[in-house]
């Protein structure tokens, strides 16, 4: 149901631009995503399908853009790249780390006819 919300605030978004853009079809909306984001791309394409039927958005394309993991070290105050699958510190090896960057989720842009 976490998909649900995000897909309803991203038409939102984009019914909203697209209005004030003046827009007769909102052909692509260009999302940026982390990596460390819990939103599932196939059920959020899924709703968005769905719940975009008769509006401007129907039919749009939702293309996504990764954004990396970053993380800052509250022991020796390194920052940098981080593997959610392992996350050390890639100064100290500490795990006192502090999340900079990758739970991100908006819409970048979109591209209307
Ligand atoms: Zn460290």
């Amino acid at each position: 149901m976490h998909e649900m919300a995000i897909v309803q605030s991203m038409l939102d978004i984009a019914l909203r631009a697209g209005e004030d853009a003046g827009a007769k079809r909102i052909r692509t909306v260009r999302v940026k995503m982390g990596e460390y984001s819990d939103v599932v791309p196939v059920i959020m394409r899924e709703y968005f399908a769905v719940a975009a039927k008769g509006t401007i958005c129907e039919g749009a394309e939702i293309e996504i853009a990764r954004i990396p993991v970053t993380m800052r070290c509250r022991a020796c105050g390194w920052e940098g790249r981080v593997d959610r699958r392992r996350i050390v510190c890639g100064g100290c090896g500490g795990i006192a780390l502090t999340l900079l960057t990758g739970r991100e989720f908006f819409v970048e842009s979109l591209e209307a006819e």
